[in-house]
């Protein structure tokens, strides 16, 4: 493992650009659930039910419910030692780009700017009338929310059966093109577009790392792996 550790050191250290791939793991290594709830529901309901804009339309404030469940757990959840390493190395690298899956803004809260969220941020909201997005960290909401226009504010994250902002998705895929290096941590690459994301900058000839403690489909297809949890590891690369 520490001959794998400074080969990556020695890669980091003559890369131009570093991207970042951050995916659940990084998050549970926090202590943020899944919210799945025992048994898989949240008052009765079935999350993946819940988090669909078809819900939100029948009933926007049992939505808006289970989301202020979900803040108010995260609201008291501290960034752990990966997060802050990859605020640090953000630091280090002129070409930098963090694309995190997260919606939980851990990564952000840790000093993470040059950041993507690909599937947006539980603490920004959007309206459903005008599509305008802002930041809101009022726990719990009580009321629902509006927009100046009148619309409802919806919580600002990618729900089952939406595609990808594509502005954010475009970027993701540009940083992964132009990758010397690219760190893939705490995420499987079941979920699309991780695995492409992973593929694009293979591809473009970036030299690829996985972090994490479990073997992934994607293990097989980078060219270096360091087995164990991100809050360990990801400070060891500093
Ligand atoms: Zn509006």
């Amino acid at each position: 493992m520490q001959t794998e550790i400074e080969k990556l050191k020695n890669r980091l250290l003559s890369a131009g650009s570093l991207v970042i791939l951050t995916g659940a793991g990084v998050s549970a290594e926090s202590g943020v659930p899944t919210f799945r709830g025992a048994g898989g529901l949240w008052q009765g309901h079935n999350p993946q039910e819940l988090a669909t804009p078809e819900a939100f339309e029948a009933d926007p404030f049992l939505v808006w419910e289970w989301y202020d469940w979900r803040r108010s757990i995260i609201s008291r959840i501290q960034p752990n030692p990966a997060h802050y390493a990859i605020a640090e190395l953000e630091k280090r690298f002129l070409e930098f780009t963090l694309i995190t899956q997260n919606v939980d803004g851990l990564h952000a809260q840790a000093g993470s700017r040059k950041l993507i969220e690909l599937h947006g941020s539980i603490w920004r909201v959007q309206c459903v009338e005008c599509g305008n997005s802002s930041e809101n960290r009022v726990v719990p909401i009580k009321i629902l929310p509006r927009c100046s226009c009148g619309g409802l504010l919806r919580p600002g994250v990618v729900w089952f059966g939406e595609p990808l902002p594509e502005e954010a998705l475009f970027r993701a895929f540009e940083a992964s093109s132009n990758a010397a290096v690219m760190l893939v941590v705490g995420t499987s690459g079941v979920v699309q577009p991780a695995a492409s994301l992973v593929l694009r900058a293979s591809g473009a000839g970036a030299f690829v790392a996985e972090i994490n403690p479990e073997e992934t489909p994607l293990s097989s297809a980078v060219d270096l792996r360091l087995a164990g949890p991100a809050g360990k590891l990801m400070p060891t690369l500093l």
